[in-house]
């Protein structure tokens, strides 16, 4: 179905920040499958993971035990705020079963009227009938009949809005720490802080969308980190797999108290490959000095954009973003802006609010950085001079 307005690229392998076209040309990939190849592609003990369970056992369903799962769970567990975990293959799925969990939960508690849960506007949190309701664009709700009932949206970050659309029937409240598709825009620490303290105060679950922003995106294995708060219920995916389909919702043992035998299910998720996989990515977002490395290459990216946005002006505004999820806001459409640098053969991601998204594997080096930026410095020069060319005679006073 033509759902997508791809690209005319097709590309045949990869290794680490680069990808190889049919054709033989290569791009430097500052896009990662969207957050998706955290550790680049093809990366050596991915493959390794991958291959061996390959040759063992691909799938036993749910129905039995997954010994491999467990130990991601439990590593998931000690390295977070959570208890327990589901797994599942996207964020859409992750982001349902935390929409469910929050509903069981109160109605475990004898408060079944509460499941309604207030999300910010501008935010992404997937494509299924009730993750386009909570996300609540109108561009991905038309034509798809009645919105999925009890989300309540309030504008990005409003304190005071979401005190006030809190009722007899709020649960929760859903938010991206670092919103991804709606623009690279910032939850300030003090304002996710302030969210906890409402819930704590109104008994009211807080969940974090960090399938984006979280598996060391921003330097820290999860975003909220940074401000030092913990959610109860968190749904991850994209870069947890690195480029195999993998989801998880992660809560506390009491956020989770009804999601008891039977209630939820997932046929692949969990699956053993998948699990191999991502304990492979664990093991080596977990190996000490991993997340520095993270936080070293954004502050030199973010430095160098800063650099770039003083010179090209009239193209780009403002550097945005944590880590290696930064965006770059453009005063002239952001497509003409990621075309430029697709010519320059450096990939990118489209996001709203007129952002283009720059989110490299976070296993690149400075050198590659300095690379990209070069090609950035020459995309938006070419744009520069087509808008020059573009102006009537004479417009300069
Ligand atoms: C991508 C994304 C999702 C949806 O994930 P899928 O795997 O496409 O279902 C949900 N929330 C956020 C913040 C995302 O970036």
């Amino acid at each position: 179905m033509p759902v997508f307005a791809r690209a005319g690229l097709a590309f045949e392998r990869g290794e680490g920040c680069w990808l190889t076209t049919t054709e033989g040309e290569r791009y430097l990939d500052f896009g990662s499958g969207v957050a998706v190849n955290a550790l680049g592609h093809a990366h050596p003990h991915l493959v390794e993971a991958l291959k061996s369970q390959a040759e063992k056992l691909w799938h036993v369903s749910n129905l039995y035990q997954i010994p491999e799962g467990e130990r991601l769970a439990q590593r998931l567990v000690d390295a977070t705020f959570a208890d327990v975990v589901f797994f599942c293959n996207s964020g859409a799925e992750a982001l349902e079963a935390s929409i469910k969990l929050a509903r069981k939960h109160f109605h475990a508690k004898g408060e079944p009227e509460r499941y309604r849960l207030i999300t910010f506007e501008g935010a992404f949190h997937g494509r299924t009938l009730a993750t386009i309701a909570a996300g609540g664009q109108a561009k991905y709700l038309e034509g798809f009949g009645p919105k999925v009932e009890g989300f309540d949206q309030v504008a990005f970050a409003d304190l005071a809005a979401v005190e006030a659309a809190i009722g007899p029937e709020t649960a929760g409240v859903l938010v991206e720490p670092l919103q991804g598709e709606g623009g690279v825009r910032e939850v300030p620490p003090a304002t996710l802080r302030m969210l906890r303290e409402i819930c704590d105060r109104e008994g009211l679950l807080l969940i974090f969308d960090e399938v984006q922003c979280g598996m060391g995106r921003t330097g820290a294995l999860f975003a909220h980190e940074h401000a030092g708060v913990a959610p109860d219920v968190m749904a991850v995916a994209k870069g947890i797999g690195g480029g195999f389909p993998l989801g998880a919702c992660l809560a506390t043992l009491e956020a989770a108290d009804g999601m008891t035998a039977g209630v939820h299910g997932s046929t692949f998720g969990g699956n053993p490959l998948a699990m191999a996989v991502g304990n492979a990515v664990l093991d080596v977002m977990l190996e000490p000095g991993f997340l520095d490395h993270v936080k070293r290459m954004g502050l030199v990216m973010r430095q160098r954009l800063a650099e770039i946005v003083d010179s090209h002006p009239t193209v780009v505004a403002e550097v945005r973003g944590e880590g290696l999820l930064m965006g770059l806001r453009c005063v002239v459409p952001n497509g003409e802006v990621a075309a430029a640098l697709r010519d320059q053969r450096l990939l990118t991601v489209g996001a709203g609010d007129n952002v283009v998204r720059l989110l490299p594997p976070l296993i690149v080096t400075e050198a590659e950085i300095g690379d990209a930026m070069a090609r950035i410095d020459r995309g938006l020069s070419v744009v520069e001079a087509g808008m020059a060319k573009a102006a009537p005679v004479g417009a300069a006073q």
